[in-house]
């Protein structure tokens, strides 16, 4: 019924994802479409969320930015993790997921006439985001080696960029930025008077020495920058939902104006749980990131002895092939044509992203098991090896 739909949202339709998963569910294919893994977090926090609900904990409406359980765990997990010091009162609000956070934070400082400026590709939430503010996106390829280029963001700057999102480690590409490539992109931001929403759902999931480096910790950017956080990808529970951002109090504050009449409360019982998560010991978080570090490596070992390109990834659950090799000069038919010819599902990058640059490149979901894994390679191998 798209005559009822705003113009505006037409594009925005249908998601890739559901398309992919069906096609995946019809063909009988190995689905590493979407990103979520396919074993649960820790058993502890389900336990925490079972129990509180038991005791009528947050089963009715929440406070409202967020339980003080939860503010308080994630303003202590800024401090032990990256010394940033915000304050659980003013400083925190809890969102359901990352994605509503950035809605809130996005129609809370952009609005028709605005424009956004981001990296493509990009995570596909923000263009449909950006589209319900009125705002205007505008992308800038990434460049060499899909890392961050700083020239051309700065070139795209005009008197109406309000902010900039980024995105580190980075979906779909699997970088991460490094703190010089951060100052970069600060200095913009510092020059034009941009806020940055820092989007960091994957602030655990980096590997080797590419260690994570949040956007507020770099010099002058602690003003200015929203940082956002996922329960869902730090503790592997995606269908719990619970989000955040932090920063300074008056962009928090205008985030959370908006924040509280979308949802208006989130998950209460999640949230007791999200806050044990985070007061986990940090041989959690390591052994979360070697888990995934071996899914990395047994994936792109895997791919690379079937002589398909890979890009190793530094962080996050994907990673990135050229389907050139393959005899392949077009992402989205070679994505459209893999699960009947080897049973297996990948994502086109070229979705995500306008500009050319992006048409042969494909993102495969790492997080799953080891069986899942290999069963996967095996089918690649049969159909290309
Ligand atoms: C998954 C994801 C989100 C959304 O996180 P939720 O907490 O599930 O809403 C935000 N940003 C990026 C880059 C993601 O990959």
């Amino acid at each position: 019924m798209t005559e009822y739909l705003v113009p505006r949202m037409r594009p925005y339709e249908s998601t890739i994802f559901g398309e992919m998963s069906a096609l995946a569910a019809a063909t009988g294919s190995v689905n590493l479409g979407q990103g979520f893994p396919d074993t649960d977090g820790p058993t502890e926090l389900i336990r925490v969320a079972a129990d509180a609900m038991s005791a009528g904990r947050g089963n009715q409406y929440p406070a409202a930015h967020g339980t003080i359980e939860l503010r308080r765990a994630i303003a202590a997990h800024q401090q032990r993790f990256y010394g940033l010091t915000v304050n659980a009162d003013t400083d925190v609000v809890v969102a359901t997921g990352a994605s509503e956070v950035l809605a809130a934070a996005l129609m809370a400082l952009v609005e028709a006439g605005d424009e956004v400026l981001l990296f493509e590709p990009y995570f596909d939430i923000y263009a449909a985001q950006i589209a319900m503010t009125g705002a205007t996106r505008i992308t800038v390829p990434l460049g060499p080696g899909l890392r961050p280029d700083p020239v051309a963001l700065r070139a795209a700057v005009t008197p109406r960029t309000r902010v900039l999102l980024i995105n580190s480690p980075h979906n779909p590409t699997g970088i991460v930025y490094t703190a010089n490539e951060l100052d970069e992109i600060g200095r913009i931001a510092i020059d034009h008077d941009l806020i940055i929403i820092s989007d960091e759902a994957y602030e655990h999931l980096w590997f080797d020495s590419a260690q994570h480096v949040p956007t507020a910790t770099r010099p002058g950017l602690f003003d200015r920058t929203i940082t956002v956080g996922s329960g869902g990808k730090t503790f592997s529970f995606t269908g719990w939902k619970v989000g955040w951002a932090s920063g300074p109090t008056d962009l928090i504050r205008a985030v959370r104006v908006v924040r509280q009449h979308l949802s208006f409360v989130s998950g209460g019982p999640f949230q007791y749980a999200i806050a044990a998560g985070l007061a986990m010991p940090d041989s959690y978080f390591r052994e979360f990131r070697a888990g995934l570090a071996a899914k990395r490596d047994r994936w792109c070992e895997g791919l690379a002895d079937i002589g398909i390109d890979v890009n190793w990834p530094d962080g996050t659950y994907f990673a990135i092939s050229d389907v050139r090799g393959l005899g392949y000069e077009d992402a989205q038919k070679f994505c459209r044509e893999l699960p009947e010819r080897a049973g297996v599902v990948a994502i086109p990058v070229s979705l995500f992203a306008h500009h050319p640059g992006c048409e042969t490149l494909v993102r495969w979901a790492f997080c799953k098991r080891e069986e899942v894994l290999d069963e996967a390679l095996t089918r690649l191998r049969r159909a290309f090896g």
